[in-house]
């Protein structure tokens, strides 16, 4: 029997507590209402959040971390640089990174993509209708997903999204305004897979569809670890070569 994937779902977990409406959407916090959402066998889910010392995410949390869930919005700049410097050495050692929805500008997507991941945006009181097309049927991350996923009421992201090229792209969102979206993008950074998938205005119950929790639920699988073996690359001064009679390194730098 294969080991379970070791998830935890990280979230800011600010809205809930301060707006009465996001606190009745989720009264168990995003982060709660997404581990209800995506249980499973195969699967064990902690949870941490900002407000628990070293934000929940310490070394030996991570450490004991298949993939990691990233919700966050309007406290991005509270997160520790130390914590964003541990995280991405996970990632790079091979955890698995997903980044949802206004995660595109926390600490550790930047600094993982290199750009300022900017983008367009429009919250309508009443939200707008989004369509996220499959783009990439074939994916891991589409699967079980018919042609598109239809939400009825979302926050707009529009195209220009500054990030880099995806490595696969699995979803573009048409929204109701008439702007698009690279809703979801797949990413290798070292030895570790990122997916950034869009839903997930915390006014609306996003984390409750469940077409978006399967998504969220196969990138879960898509970005675990594929195994353990080897290391991360790091410099090596191999002096001697493998062939003999090859020409050796003998100084020392
Ligand atoms: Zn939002």
């Amino acid at each position: 029997m294969t080991q379970p994937i070791r998830v935890t779902i990280w979230n800011e977990f600010r809205h809930e507590k301060t707006k009465p409406v996001v606190a009745e959407l989720y009264p168990e916090g995003i982060h709660g209402a997404i581990a209800a959402g995506i249980a499973a066998d195969g699967l064990t889910i902690r949870t941490a959040t900002l407000d628990e010392p070293e934000h929940g995410l310490t070394q030996d949390v991570l450490d004991a971390t298949d993939v990691l869930l990233w919700w966050g919005h309007m406290s991005h700049h509270e997160v520790s640089d130390a914590v964003v410097d541990r995280v991405q050495r996970r990632v790079l050692d091979g955890m698995g990174l997903v980044v949802l929805h206004s995660g595109h500008h926390a600490k550790v997507f930047r600094r993982l993509m290199g750009t300022s991941c900017d983008l367009a945006w429009r919250e309508a009181d009443a939200g707008e209708r989004e369509r996220l097309w499959v783009v990439d049927p074939g994916h891991p991350i589409a699967e079980g997903i018919g042609a598109c996923i239809e939400l009825p009421a979302t926050e707009m992201y529009g195209e220009p999204f500054d990030i880099p090229e995806p490595e696969a792209l699995v979803f573009i969102s048409w929204f109701q305004g008439g702007e698009v979206f690279r809703s979801g993008c797949c990413y290798r950074r070292g030895r570790g897979r990122i997916f950034y998938f869009r839903p997930g205005h915390e006014t609306f119950p996003i984390y409750y569809d469940e077409q978006v929790l399967r998504v969220i639920a196969n990138a879960v699988r898509w970005t675990a670890p594929a195994h353990g073996e080897g290391a991360r690359p790091s410099v090596i001064n191999r002096r001697t070569p493998l062939e003999p009679g090859a020409p050796a390194q003998t100084r020392d730098q």
